[in-house]
This record gives C-alpha cells, structure tokens and sequence, in this order.
C-alpha cells in the first residue's frame, strides 16, 4: 500500500483517485485540500491557466517541494491533471520561467521543470536569469527590474507554439518578461500554465475587497 507523498498516511485501496490511477501517490484527502481551480485568466493579452488556488495548504505543498527539495512530490503533484494537460498542449514546447542558479543547484533540481516535465510535450529552455537575484527579497516598486534580469539563451521559433510554465503566479513580472520576449521576437501562440495562483496579489480583487469596505462602511 502506497504513502501519501504529502501527509504520510497509507492511500486507502477504495481512493477514488487510486481507482483512476493504480499508482497514485496523493491521497483523496490532500487532493480535496489543494483546491483545484482550473482558473481561466489573461497575462498581457495572452491565455493562461491556473491549476490550484495559492490557499494555506498548497503553501506548504510547495514549500515542500522547494525547501525540503522533494523531488519525488514534484514529479507526482499533477498525476489526476496529466492526461489533460497532455491533451491539451500537446503541440506546444514548454517552456519554464527561470530560478536564479543558485537555488537548483542547492535544491538539487530546478522544481519548476520537475514540476510540468510529466506533461511529456518538447521543452525548449530558452530563458536565463542574468544574475543570481530572488524576486521575493526585492521591494514590491523594484520588480518591474526583472525585465532586465531575464533575458533569451537563443532566439525562439516564430512558428512554434510555447507554454510557459510556473509554480506560483505572484506579481506576474517573471511572467511578463517571459511573455514580451517572445512576443518581441514575432512568436505569437504563447499560453501560459502555472500551479497555483494567489488570488491575494491580483490587483482586481484588492479593489473588489475595497469597494465592499466602502459600501459597507456607507
Ligand atoms: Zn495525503
């Protein structure tokens, strides 16, 4: 009997989703945690997907994956959505938002790739971070400088359709550089596929949760 790569506990054999897959490795009850979403949204003009909701639980998750550098989570963190991604993009070359050198190689793995590599479509790791620079330690109204830090190994396809990927959709810099430097190089079929996003940074919802402050306080 499998253990849940999460929680540890023992995988019960009437799991729905062991049912669906045989050799599943997260239990019914993590899966309900993650929060599946499947969020349809636009970055700079182009489509992007959202897998699961940035909530407390996928936090951990991926500090899991990240700080613990467990290799094998990542590997398995989108078994139940595997056979649909693959479906989906299965003309594209993936494509994944660069990690400063350092942290893979002290994690050992760059997760981002472990991450998405299951979707088994062609990888074309055209991006490259100038210097070894963590976008969570800059100041909010310095991030618009990663435009400057990500930059092409090699020029892009102009035919060929790209998916980039992420773990986390945070304040979308990385995302939009990537973005605008195929776009600058004539690539027009982009998509965008990440883990989870954070319904905290998005600027519509802060207004929204102003907005309802406003109205109630009248
Ligand atoms: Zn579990």
């Amino acid at each position: 009997m499998n253990r849940c790569l999460i929680c540890q506990k023992q995988i019960k054999d009437f799991s729905l989703n062991k049912f669906l897959n045989p050799n599943e490795l997260i239990c019914d009850n993590c899966y309900c945690q993650m929060n599946s979403i499947d969020k349809k949204f636009k970055i700079n003009g182009i489509k992007a997907i959202a897998l699961y909701k940035y909530n407390d639980f996928m936090k951990k998750v991926i500090l899991q994956i990240k700080m613990h550098k467990d290799y094998e989570l990542a590997q398995n963190i989108l078994n139940n959505k595997i056979n649909s991604l693959k479906r989906k993009f299965k003309n594209y070359y993936l494509v994944y938002v660069p990690s400063t050198k350092d942290s893979d190689q002290q994690r050992g793995f760059n997760h981002v790739e472990t991450i998405f590599n299951g979707i088994g479509i062609k990888k074309d790791n055209i991006f490259f971070k100038k210097e070894n620079y963590k976008q969570s330690n800059i100041k909010f109204k310095d991030r618009n400088k990663i435009s400057k830090i990500i930059d092409l190994k090699k020029r892009p396809q102009i035919n060929q359709k790209y998916l980039i990927v992420d773990d986390i959709i945070t304040s979308q810099n990385s995302l939009k550089t990537c973005i605008n430097l195929l776009k600058k190089n004539n690539v027009s079929k982009i998509k965008v596929l990440v883990l989870a996003y954070n319904c905290r940074n998005n600027k519509k919802f802060y207004s929204l949760k102003l907005l309802k402050r406003i109205i109630f306080k009248i």
